[in-house]
């Protein structure tokens, strides 16, 4: 797998370490992601080939709020 936004892979992850929360979104993207790039990365995630949008949506927003609250 690799991820879409910074291209890291299992085998190179994101600086402090990364775990998938999308078929091709790292955490850490995830987490610096605001809600207001979640559309913009839907649409990058479409044109890799995945549909299940309400389910990256889900995941980032649970995520997003999980980040929010520890801080
Ligand atoms: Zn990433
Ligand atoms: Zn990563």
């Amino acid at each position: 797998m690799e991820c879409v936004v910074c291209h890291c892979t299992d085998l190179n992850a994101c600086q402090g370490g990364c775990y998938w929360i999308a078929e091709d979104l790292c955490s850490n993207c995830g987490v610096i992601l605001s809600k207001t790039y979640v559309q913009e990365l839907i649409d990058l995630l479409k044109t890799s080939g995945i549909n299940s949008k309400e389910k990256v949506i889900i995941e980032l927003q649970r995520l997003f709020e999980e980040v929010t609250h520890e801080m």
